[in-house]
């Protein structure tokens, strides 16, 4: 991208952002969370909307001038009611911890107990974590991952609703590569009368393109961020059934947040026209078959992947137990030959959240960039490859020589 204005003005900063986007051209990037978006978004996403305050919601301001901003937000909201047929839509959330904060308020009170995935087996900070708001604020029951196949129990989920008799049941993952069963969460919940609160923050791209079963027919409320398989801006939306919205809404503005950014809600409504078009059913079928691909081919040399494959765009690899490499190790070798991922737990995990003994992968990105499965052969080389010579540092040079030659020919939107 060229940016005329800034390389006068404030040529650090703009130096800055041009090696940022050579890194991002000549890498490759697994992180299970990271999309390049389209030049339509960061267009959006750099216009003036950013100028202005519009607290409050379409037709219902505190302040003037808010007529066109209110149809950028009314085509943000009717394009998502469309994507995921939600009864209501906020499309305000600045991203996915607040818009998760805002239905925990809308829902409950502090003090009431929430059932979530465990957080060392694939949950999120804002699942429980004891230093977020959400392990402070609530009392977070976890459920966990059967030992003997690392699939979500739901037996057991019953067994622990039953006896605890949450609040809410909170369904949603950061590392978990299987299907959902949303309608069994709400059959149990219904038991127990307690709200039903699916979190597809990883997986609302592979939902909104039709390869993943929706939670949003079953559940009450339903929270995304736009930024991950959806390829959005940085954000988030909630979507609930009409009963919820009011609770949602107030909860969200004047409860947690002051000023929508308006400019990033323009984005997420081009976000979510590009979701609506039919080639992004071809994306997101095609992110499932390079996901597979990459697990199948990093099985084939050796390495164990969590639960035996994936169902969705991301996976867990147990570094540690199939090389006895660490995840930090493993991290810190691929960062070297230009291959971007992340440490992360494994499912009953011996070691530390630090140094854990499992990494983290996803093919979202890199399939934005036109990859397809023989390419993941070549991906699953490059990391084995690392991997085998992390102390051999001229081989490391040769290999970070080659991802880049890999790389470059998959051109990054822009
Ligand atoms: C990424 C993620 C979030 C948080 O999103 P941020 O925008 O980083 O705050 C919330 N929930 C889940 C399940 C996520 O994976």
């Amino acid at each position: 991208m060229e940016y005329p204005h800034l390389k006068i003005q404030d040529p650090k900063l703009y130096e800055i952002i041009k090696a940022e986007e050579a890194r991002q051209k000549e890498g490759l990037e697994l992180i299970a969370s990271e999309n390049y978006v389209s030049p339509a978004v960061l267009e959006a996403m750099g216009s003036v909307l950013t100028n202005k305050y519009s607290e409050g919601y379409p037709g219902k301001r505190y302040y003037g001038g808010n007529r066109v901003i209110d149809e950028a937000e009314n085509l943000a909201i009717e394009r998502a009611k469309e994507l995921f047929g939600a009864e209501a839509v906020n499309v305000q959330p600045l991203s996915g911890s607040p818009a998760n904060m805002a239905v925990y308020m809308a829902l409950l009170n502090p003090g009431d107990k929430v059932l979530g995935l465990s957080l060392d087996q694939g949950g999120h900070l804002s699942h429980g974590h004891p230093l977020n708001f959400s392990g402070k604020l609530y009392q977070i029951i976890p459920y966990f991952l059967k030992k003997e196949n690392e699939l979500i129990d739901m037996d057991e989920v019953e067994a622990i609703a039953l006896r605890e008799k949450p609040k809410m049941i909170l369904a949603g993952f950061s590392a978990y590569s299987r299907n959902m069963d949303w309608k069994r969460f709400k059959e149990i919940a219904d038991k127990i009368g307690a709200h039903t609160f699916a979190d597809i923050a990883h997986i609302a791209g592979l939902i909104a393109g039709k390869q993943l079963e929706s939670p949003v027919p079953y559940f009450d409320v339903v929270s995304t961020t736009t930024h991950k398989t959806l390829r959005g801006p940085r954000g988030a939306i909630i979507m609930s059934r009409e009963q919820f919205a009011p609770a949602i809404n107030k909860a969200v503005f004047p409860g947690i947040q002051g000023g929508p950014h308006d400019h990033i809600n323009a984005a997420k409504a081009v976000a979510f026209g590009e979701a609506l078009r039919p080639e992004f059913r071809d994306y997101s079928a095609q992110i499932i078959k390079n996901a597979q691909r990459l697990a199948q081919a990093l099985a084939n040399r050796g390495f164990r992947i969590i639960s035996g494959g994936t169902d969705n765009h991301l996976m867990l690899v147990d570094v540690f137990g199939s090389k006895n490499i660490t995840g930090k190790e493993a991290e810190h070798v691929l960062e070297e030959i230009g291959i971007s991922i992340n440490k992360n737990m494994i499912p009953y995990d011996t070691r530390k959240p630090l140094d854990p003994s499992g990494i983290r992968l996803g093919t979202a990105a890199l399939t934005t960039r036109g990859m397809k499965e023989a390419h993941m052969d070549t991906v699953a080389e490059f990391i084995d490859a690392a991997l085998a010579n992390k102390d051999n540092a001229a081989e490391l040079e040769n290999l970070a020589r080659k991802v880049k030659r890999f790389s470059v020919d998959f051109p990054v939107p822009a």
